[in-house]
């Protein structure tokens, strides 16, 4: 038993963890994060291979311009301070078919441009515009596909507008007006890349925390906490060690959680019984490209790039990508060509499940010819966008829900958490509070996931320790 009592411990060092830790230890607790991986940062972490560090579950970031919560939070904790990039004004260019369309920063840049296409939808944009700069908590229970049927009456303009939601799980009958909306809004107040890795930013965090003497412990997997039936009493390491605090904050998988909770209040049974009814959502499967230098021009936006107008449910085609998302990294080096390129797609558990077995560093051959045809289906529709980038391409790194689940513990090797369900946002969607009156949570599977969200979830979180005025205070 180590003998201490901390004030904070933090299960997980995903974004949430550590902005929680960050914003805790800067107001004087003693943190502890304890993280199961070799590696901090979750989703944002970055991985080397050769010389060339990739990115996992950071592309572009939206909300970060001034005046937003965000850029409030971030120029808090210093994140300001890093460089951060804004893309272009055409931040996100969707192709379907051979027909491209823009998606711009600023309201009426997105709806000037898009009625420029779709004149006779210009009232309809303007609405749909004000909704989505007014959206509250009670659309938790409107479907979006619903609304965006209401409010458009040309199907393809709903395509478009629903193409960068591809990380969303666009479920017609079941994604919430709310999670649709954020995804989206965000980046339209102000859509930036960071120039480097997501490494920059855990590493930044890393450093708030231990300036003022937290601590963050890596191999350190939690499998136990000990409760009575209202507090946390302690919480024990895979590796026997036990550590006690005042507060503990979980930024894993409410699943997980739920197989770590032993105590037998009718609270904790049904806080664990709800996060079993539960589902996942589904998994991304991304191919990382290293590049041949000086073969392909960097563009400063995202293309989204599809087969077809069949944006909704289109993943359940599972044998062939009919979508992919085009995100380039910023040359570093001052350049005006791209060395690194991110290829994502959806990718379903059921398509991973007959791999599930194999562990990493001993995936089968028929794993790896899968992560080929998907990768070379992928690159097929990229081209479209990116002429030559076939040939441009040095080597080819893979990823699947399969790595998300031996790397960070994903159950089913989800990308996003939880599925939220506006036929019963009450189950699905999360608040930061337990049963257990030290216990509370964070991360993406709460409300939203993306880096806006987690980061208001987290202060959300710091709330119910640092009480409303302090938290109000920072946001100030
Ligand atoms: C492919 C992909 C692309 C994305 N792109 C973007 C993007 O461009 N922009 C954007 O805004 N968002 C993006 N996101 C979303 C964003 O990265 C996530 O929402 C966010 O990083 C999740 O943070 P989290 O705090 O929920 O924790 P997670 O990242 O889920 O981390 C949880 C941590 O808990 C640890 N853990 C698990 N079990 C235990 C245990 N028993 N003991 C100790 N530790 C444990 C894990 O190892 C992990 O480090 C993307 C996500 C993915 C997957």
């Amino acid at each position: 038993m180590n003998k201490r009592k901390y004030d904070i411990l933090i299960i997980g060092s995903g974004l949430g963890g550590l902005i929680c830790g960050a914003v805790l230890a800067k107001s004087g607790y003693e943190v502890v994060v304890l993280e199961q991986s070799g590696q901090i940062g979750g989703c944002i972490q970055s991985y080397k291979r050769g010389n060339a560090y990739f990115d996992t579950g950071l592309h572009y970031v939206g909300g970060l311009s001034e005046g937003l919560p965000l850029h409030k939070v971030f120029s808090y904790l210093g994140l300001m301070d890093l460089p951060w990039q804004r893309m272009d004004d055409c931040f996100d260019l969707i192709r379907i078919g051979d027909k491209e369309y823009p998606i711009m920063q600023g309201w009426e840049n997105f709806v000037d441009s898009l009625s420029q296409i779709f004149p006779h939808q210009r009232q309809a944009l303007q609405d749909y515009a004000f909704k989505l700069q007014h959206i509250t908590p009670d659309d938790m229970d409107v479907n979006a596909w619903d609304y965006l049927h209401r409010t458009f009456s040309d199907e393809l303009l709903i395509n478009v507008l629903s193409a960068s939601a591809m990380k969303l799980e666009l479920r017609k009958e079941s994604l919430p007006l709310f999670n649709f909306a954020h995804a989206q809004s965000s980046y339209i107040e102000g859509s930036w890349r960071l120039k480097g890795n997501g490494n920059i930013i855990v590493n930044h965090l890393r450093g708030v925390i231990e300036e003022t003497g937290g601590m963050l412990m890596t191999r350190a997997k939690v499998v136990r906490l000990n409760c009575d039936s209202n507090t946390v009493q302690s919480v024990e390491l895979a590796d026997g060690r036990i550590f006690e605090a005042c507060d503990v904050i979980s930024d894993i998988h409410p699943q997980l959680l739920s197989e770590m909770l032993d105590g037998n209040s009718k609270g904790i049974q049904r806080f664990v019984k709800r996060n079993k009814e539960t589902e996942n959502t589904f998994g991304m499967f991304t191919a990382s490209l290293l590049l041949k230098p000086n073969r392909i021009r960097y563009i400063n936006k995202n293309i989204y790039i599809y087969d077809q107008p069949n944006v909704w449910n289109f993943y359940t085609n599972g044998d062939s990508v009919s979508g992919v998302m085009v995100s380039m990294r910023i040359p570093e080096d001052g350049s005006d060509y791209v060395s690194q390129i991110d290829l994502l797609t959806p990718m379903l558990w059921d398509e991973c499940q007959a791999y599930s077995e194999t562990r990493t560093g001993h995936r089968t051959k028929s794993y790896h010819e899968m992560c080929h045809v998907k990768a070379q289906q992928c690159i097929r529709l990229a081209e479209r966008a990116v002429p030559g980038l076939a040939d441009a391409i040095e080597r080819t790194y893979t990823s699947t829900p399969l790595t998300y689940r031996d790397y960070l513990c994903s159950p089913q090797g989800n990308a996003f958490g939880t599925r939220k369900d506006n036929r019963n946002p009450m189950l699905t969607f999360g608040t930061v509070k337990t049963p257990l009156q030290n216990l509370f949570l964070t991360g993406q599977t709460v409300c939203l996931p993306g880096i806006e969200g987690v980061t208001m979830t987290a202060f959300d979180t710091c709330k119910q320790i640092l009480g409303n005025e302090n938290i109000s205070d920072i946001l100030r």
